[in-house]
């Protein structure tokens, strides 16, 4: 069976694993760094990234996995997850290190204190009726996809219909077999995100 973990240091874990698990694939929480062997693919959750960049070095994990990154490892990060699959961010705290991996830098907290959080559908061509159906996407002190390096394939951006500068603005992407979305689908129940993610995962 495929095995994707969902590193549970920190963030929305279960909602993860659920998804998963709705999508038969068996879903394996990962604290400690030999859990890393057994896996073809990692979530990582959407949370707060600077504790989770903590608690990750504090486990030990942060070699580990960006060694299994670079080797090839598929991953997928949302929120705070695609934070610290950057390989830049713009308003990290001073000590602040993400695993990156990514060509891309990230806007922390981007779209500000009016919509803290807020909900938009987004066209999205390369999931399951991505146009057609539009995906409702769920943002909370959501980054944004500052910057893009050539090898970064843009997958959804802010509709123009959303005031301020927030439109336009990248929130899915992915480069090889990373994935990233500022957004949160693991609590719409659409699955299609996580989908994508697991065919991503069975093709590498
Ligand atoms: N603002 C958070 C951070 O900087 C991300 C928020 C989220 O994951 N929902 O890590």
């Amino acid at each position: 069976p495929t095995r994707i973990g969902v590193l549970a240091v920190q963030g929305d874990v279960r909602e993860h694993v659920h998804a998963l698990e709705c999508l038969r694939v068996q879903a394996i929480t990962v604290r400690r760094p030999e859990e890393l062997d057994e896996l073809d693919g990692i979530v990582i959750p959407g949370g707060e990234s600077t504790v989770m960049d903590k608690l990750v070095r504090a486990f030990g994990l942060q070699g580990p996995l960006q060694d299994r990154i670079t080797a090839g490892m598929p991953a997928y990060g949302s929120c705070a997850g695609m934070i610290m699959l950057a390989d830049r961010v713009t308003d990290a705290t001073a000590d602040q290190q993400t695993l990156g991996g990514m060509d891309i830098t990230v806007r922390r907290n981007a779209f500000g204190r009016q919509v803290d959080s807020f909900e938009a559908d987004l066209s999205v061509p390369a999931i399951r009726d991505g146009v057609a159906d539009p995906l409702r996407a769920v943002f909370i002190r959501a980054p944004w996809v500052e910057d893009v390096g050539s090898e970064v394939e843009v997958l959804a951006s802010v509709p123009s219909s959303v005031q301020g500068d927030a439109a336009g603005k990248v929130v899915m992407a992915r480069q090889g077999p990373l994935l990233v979305t500022s957004f949160h689908p693991e609590v719409t129940g659409d699955l299609r995100v996580h989908e994508y993610f697991v065919d991503l995962v069975r093709g590498a």
